[in-house]
C-alpha cells in the first residue's frame, strides 16, 4: 500500500455565511499527482489555500503525515517548509534577481550552507533551461520563464509536496508547454503534487487521481483517466464539454 502524505477528513470552510467547502474528504498518496478540476468560483483555491495554513478552516481535520490539524491551527510554520505552492500571479520578488529569489527560502528560513543551496539552485536552473539567467531580475523574464523560476523557488526546499494553483492561466498560450512539461518531469519523478488545471489535455495525462468540484462539494473522485473517459455524473460530463 502506497504511503498516505495527507488526509483531508470532514473540511468545512465558511466566508461569513457563505459555505465554499462542504464535507471535504480525500487523501493524497506519496507520489501521486492529485489534479483539481471544476468550475471557477467551485473552492478549488480555498480548498488549497486550506491545505498549508493560508486559510483556516471551520470544522473537520488535515491529517499531514500523522501530524493532525484542526480548525485554529497555530504551528503552521514546520509544516509548510515541507509544503511548495506555485500561485497564478509569479509572485517572484521584483527588486531580487532569479537566484536571490530562489535561495531566500534555504537561507534564511532554512539556515542551509550558501554553497550547497547554490548548487542545488544551479542543478534546477538546468533542468528548467534557464541557466544563463540566475542574475536576472523578473521584469526581465517572460512570464512562462517567471513560472519555471517558481517552481523552482519551491523545489529548491526540498517540500514533501507542492500545490499548483492555475499555474498557466495567465500566459500566453506558446509560454504553457514549458511550464506544463516541467510539471510533467516532477510527476515522472515521483514529486508528490496536487495540480489545479483548466488545461484538460495535461490534466489527463498526469492524473492519478482527479477530484471534481462544484459548489464547494466533491461531486466526483476518479483513478487515472476515468474522469476523461467516463465521467460518471452529468455535472462531469457538462463540465468536460464546456472546456472543449
Ligand atoms: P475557484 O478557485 O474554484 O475559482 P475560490 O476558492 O477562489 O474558487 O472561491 C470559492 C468561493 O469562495 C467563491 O464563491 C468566491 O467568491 C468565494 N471567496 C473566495 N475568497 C473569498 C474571500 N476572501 N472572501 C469571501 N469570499 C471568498
Ligand atoms: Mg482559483
Amino acid at each position: 500500500m502506497a504511503e498516505k502524505l495527507l488526509t483531508v477528513s470532514h473540511l468545512n470552510k465558511n466566508y461569513g455565511k457563505k459555505e465554499v467547502l462542504h464535507d471535504i474528504n480525500f487523501s493524497v498518496d506519496k507520489g501521486s499527482v492529485t489534479v483539481i478540476l471544476g468550475p471557477s468560483g467551485s473552492g478549488k483555491s480555498t480548498m488549497i489555500r486550506c491545505l498549508n495554513g493560508l486559510e483556516d478552516f471551520h470544522s473537520g481535520q488535515i491529517d499531514f503525515k500523522g501530524q493532525v490539524i484542526q480548525p485554529g491551527f497555530k504551528k503552521w510554520q514546520p509544516i509548510r517548509q515541507n509544503i511548495g505552492m506555485v500561485f497564478q500571479s509569479y509572485d517572484l520578488f521584483p527588486n531580487r534577481t532569479v537566484i536571490d529569489n530562489i535561495l531566500l527560502g534555504p537561507l534564511k528560513v532554512q539556515k542551509r550552507s550558501h554553497e550547497e543551496a547554490l548548487a542545488q539552485a544551479r542543478q534546477l536552473l538546468k533542468e528548467v533551461q534557464l541557466t544563463e539567467y540566475e542574475n536576472v531580475y523578473p521584469r526581465q523574464l517572460s512570464g512562462g520563464q517567471k513560472q519555471r523560476i517558481a517552481i523552482v523557488r519551491a523545489l529548491e526546499l526540498n517540500p514533501e509536496f507542492i500545490l499548483f494553483d492555475e499555474v498557466t492561466a495567465s500566459l500566453d498560450p506558446e509560454m504553457v508547454r514549458g511550464v506544463l512539461d516541467v510539471m510533467l518531469q516532477l510527476a515522472q519523478r515521483k514529486m508528490t503534487m496536487i495540480v489545479v488545471t483548466h488545461e484538460m489535455n495535461f490534466a489527463k495525462q498526469i492524473a492519478d487521481n482527479v477530484i471534481f468540484l462544484e459548489d464547494g462539494k466533491i461531486i466526483e473522485k476518479s483513478v487515472g483517466r476515468q474522469f476523461f473517459d467516463q465521467p460518471k455524473t452529468e455535472r462531469a460530463k457538462e463540465f468536460l464539454n464546456s472546456m472543449d
